[in-house]
């Protein structure tokens, strides 16, 4: 059975299922995998979806048998395969939000809430679930729609969604404070996305209040990319990519392609790595990020420095300082908890740290195992001239996160074939669309502008946005940063 241990202690190992109730070790660290089991030549026989998806989840999981419940989930979007490649220019573009909530994150946790039942079954876990989520945008939405009862009336597993007030798109919070559910919680926070991270991380490590939910048979687990169970789900759509582009003669079988990742939390990019360690032919992952360019920095210099300030941008799911999953690479390049939680605590009390020291063997053993990340930063301006140029040139509409991508594979312009993964419909960003393409929105009302947008482009707005317009606000709880504990007590205790 597959083990899994902290990025920061790697003495204890937990099994699977244990991993993904807990969601994040005691010891603040992310729990990683002990091995990668090469699944390359089983998915090159695979056209499936779903059967490559069961493929790497049962290499990871073999005791979470839940390959229906895969199925079925996959089979919610509004596409079959739901993964649809469009070639746009130099590039071939994996779209990857024909989900329930028009964004990648769906890929993932449509099949959370499976794996999490299933884990408390396997560990006989009795206690009831509450799913604590920070988000800068679409993993909130995902999450709740994931997760919500609205279809089950279950109460086993509540949600809790902390969102940046003023740091998500006007379409993605009405996702958010419409959602249905007797099981779901939204709040509002006065502060930003890595702020809301923080106080998830917070209340996790707050030993005093899991033992008093304890009480009421309550405990804490995640669905953000922090939990592996939210991100191994996703090493399936680059090794699905694959075989498809090999099918459509693309590329040749075996040949090296690299992949382009809008980034934010790094945990998209970090299942890119995993397929790698897999057996995918990898050349390169462009680590794509907008203004918000810590990222950069970090694989240019060795350097990752939050002292910083966040940018707000047209990108708002990749405005993220703090990239959680970079603490796995860490891990995986120095294979060294100590130096993992030498550097995160460096990162706690000074706001830095250097992954390069006195030791040069160390040093070249981990430039070495960097060297197939490549940072990039593009500019608003960059970005939203790749949107207006790719809709021109060759028809194709994008949203500002793949725009992010697409112009970030266009500046470094690898050898080989690059990939470049879209992560949201363009209607999720309609307003900073509309502007990219020179369309005037003033005194428009979101609902307007999506209908502009679809009018112009003549692609169709999709139907969970369009359902929006007729849905009542449901939740409209605010927390002032230090209150974010009291309030999520408050709410837990209610119930
Ligand atoms: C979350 C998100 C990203 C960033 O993905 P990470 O896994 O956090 O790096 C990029 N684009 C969109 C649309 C997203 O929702």
């Amino acid at each position: 059975m597959a083990q899994f241990f902290s990025t920061r202690n790697d003495k204890e190992r937990v099994s699977g299922s244990k991993a993904i109730i807990h969601g994040i070790a005691s010891d603040g660290g992310l729990y990683v995998p002990e091995k990668f089991e090469n699944i390359y030549k089983e998915c090159m026989e695979m056209d499936n979806y779903s059967d490559v998806c069961n493929k790497v989840l049962s290499s990871f999981f073999p005791e979470i048998g839940i390959s229906e419940q895969v199925e079925m989930a996959y089979s919610k979007f509004s596409e079959n395969p739901p993964v649809i490649i469009k070639k746009a220019g130099d590039f071939n573009v994996v779209e990857l939000y024909h989900g329930p909530t028009c964004a990648f994150k769906d890929f993932a946790l449509s099949v959370l809430p499976h794996l999490v039942r299933k884990s408390k079954e396997i560990e006989i876990d009795s206690n009831n679930t509450v799913i604590l989520a920070a988000t800068s945008g679409d993993t909130g939405k995902a999450a709740l729609e994931a997760f919500s009862n609205k279809d089950t009336y279950e109460k086993d597993i509540q949600i809790v969604v902390l969102y940046p007030q003023n740091g998500v798109s006007d379409i993605q919070k009405r996702q958010m404070i419409t959602q249905e559910g007797s099981n779901v919680n939204v709040i509002g926070i006065n502060g930003n996305f890595d702020d809301a991270q923080s106080a998830v991380k917070d209340l996790f490590a707050d030993k005093k209040l899991r033992e008093l939910l304890m009480k009421d048979n309550l405990d804490f687990s995640s669905a953000n990319s922090i939990n592996i169970g939210r991100l191994i789900p996703q090493i399936a759509y680059y090794f699905y990519s694959y075989t498809e582009l090999v099918a459509r003669g693309e590329i040749k079988e075996g040949e090296k392609v690299s992949f382009c990742v809008p980034t934010g939390n790094f945990g998209d990019i970090l299942a890119g790595y995993y397929a790698k360690k897999m057996g995918l032919p990898v050349y390169r992952l462009i680590c794509a990020s907008n203004e918000n360019d810590v990222l950069t920095d970090f694989f240019q210099t060795g350097i990752y420095n939050k002292k910083r300030q966040l940018l707000l941008t047209a990108s708002p799911s990749m405005d993220i300082l703090i990239s959680s999953n970079l603490e796995r690479l860490l891990y995986h390049i120095s294979a060294s908890t100590n130096m993992v939680s030498k550097w995160m605590d460096q990162l706690e009390k000074q706001g830095f740290y250097c992954i390069f020291g006195d030791d040069e063997k160390f040093n070249e053993k981990i430039k070495k195992e960097l060297e197939i990340f490549i940072g990039f930063s593009s500019s608003h301006a960059l970005s939203q001239e790749t949107i207006h140029k790719t809709y021109k040139k060759y028809g194709y509409l994008m949203d500002t996160h793949s725009s992010v991508a697409y112009s970030a594979a266009e500046e470094i312009h690898l050898p080989g074939k690059t990939i470049v993964l879209s992560t949201a419909s363009p209607f999720k960003f309609a307003p900073s669309v509309c502007e990219a393409l020179g369309l005037d929105i003033s005194g428009l009302s979101e609902f307007e502008i999506l209908d502009l947008l679809s009018s112009k482009t003549g692609v169709e707005i999709p139907g969970p946005l369009r359902e929006l317009e007729g849905k009542e606000v449901i939740h409209n709880l605010m927390a002032e940063r230090s209150d974010i504990k009291e309030v999520v007590t408050a709410l837990l205790k209610r119930q």
